[in-house]
């Protein structure tokens, strides 16, 4: 039995939901973690909103039946089988102005990134981009993101009510809890579901074979490697120690390699116990995505670069000769 909009649970959190033929992406569930502290410090619900063509599919996926979630919204249309960046803002539009939430969070993927700023313009609203940390000051929303060409931490509140923010990916754990979330149906009948948008071909991007974002140890390079050959070395030394390589966006922009293992704001944030960073200055773009690290090794020919003072462990020198060493020596 579905819900009309009249019928649903009003001035909850609402957190968007990126679903893929290929499932939920991981970003809408990781979203969860921090706003679920958020409205359990507002005592608001917290609801997932789904636009799906199988709402059947979405509830059997283990993470989302049991996510952090109160209420799992879902919106089940065969128009809801590819994304329509129009219909999508259209729909999500109307569920807001009749629910009136007091947050309304998108992960920052593409999806989310797309529909986030053409809700807010279609309602006025203000949106945060790309907040890495969100919490609750004086009961009011504080969103943290990189600002001012990404040199300082910013601290946001919203003027406008609901709140609005993409929230990066990679940067929380997914969490799930021992109780299924409460599944809610939306009736589509008050929804005009019609797009300008027709999908021609759909092609699957090959899924990343990185495990970067859960590596027990990463060893990461960026200008200072000077050149492709030499950051090539550290897939060397990654599989002695058995980790993962990651990179400065210098890095992946002179194509030294993959966009997907780009560490900082525009990448991943990671998480291991040692992170080494070869010839990286450590601009707060890239360091915004190590904080998770427990042990950071900086190899900088700079004594004085941002990296080697928050390192636990700096060595200056040649980052490419301590490569070729640091390989011979643990082949032996
Ligand atoms: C909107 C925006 C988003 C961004 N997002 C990201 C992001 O997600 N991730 C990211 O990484 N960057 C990002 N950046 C870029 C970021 O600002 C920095 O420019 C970048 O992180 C610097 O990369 P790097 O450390 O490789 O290069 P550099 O800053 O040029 O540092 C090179 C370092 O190598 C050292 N070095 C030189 N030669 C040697 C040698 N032989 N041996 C050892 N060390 C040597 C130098 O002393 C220097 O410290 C972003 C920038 C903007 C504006």
């Amino acid at each position: 039995m579905s819900k009309k909009l009249g019928d649903l649970s009003k001035e909850a959190l609402i957190a968007f939901a990126e679903v893929t033929p290929e499932g939920i992406h991981h970003t809408s569930l990781e979203i969860l973690t921090p706003l679920k502290e958020i409205s359990k410090t507002l005592n608001k619900k917290l609801v997932v909103l789904c636009l799906t063509d199988s709402a059947e599919k979405l509830i059997n996926i283990k993470e989302v039946k049991f996510c952090l979630a109160d209420e799992l919204w879902i919106v089940e249309h065969s128009e809801f089988s590819e994304f329509k960046d129009d219909l999508f803002s259209e729909v999500l539009s109307k569920i807001i102005q009749e629910t009136k939430p007091i947050g309304v969070f998108f992960p920052a993927t593409f999806a989310g990134m797309s529909i986030a700023p053409r809700v807010a313009g279609m309602l006025n609203l203000g949106l945060c981009a790309h907040v890495n940390e969100i919490s609750i000051e004086d009961g009011k929303i504080v969103m943290s993101r990189p600002t001012f060409g990404e040199n300082i931490i910013a601290k946001l509140y919203s003027k406008t009510i609901p709140v609005m923010a993409t929230i990066s990916c990679g940067v929380y754990p997914i969490k799930t809890k021992e109780t299924e979330v409460e599944v809610v149906k939306i009736d589509t009948s008050e929804f005009s579901l019609s797009s300008k948008l027709k999908v021609r071909k759909r092609v699957v991007k090959k899924p990343k074979v990185n495990r970067l974002k859960d590596a027990k140890v990463v060893v990461a390079g960026g200008r200072g490697l000077k050149n492709k050959e030499n950051f090539a070395k550290l897939f060397k030394l990654a599989e002695i120690l058995d980790a993962e390589v990651g990179a400065t966006r210098p890095a992946c922009y002179s194509g030294w390699v993959e966009e997907d293992r780009m560490i900082g704001i525009s990448g991943i944030s990671v998480h291991p116990k040692v992170y080494i960073g070869f010839g990286i200055s450590g601009a707060l773009q890239h360091t915004v995505g190590i904080q998770g690290a427990e042990f950071i090794i900086a190899v900088n020919t700079d004594k004085e670069a941002p990296l080697v003072k928050m390192a636990n462990l700096a060595l200056i020198g040649d980052a490419n000769k301590v490569l070729d060493l640091l390989i011979k020596r643990l082949q032996k």
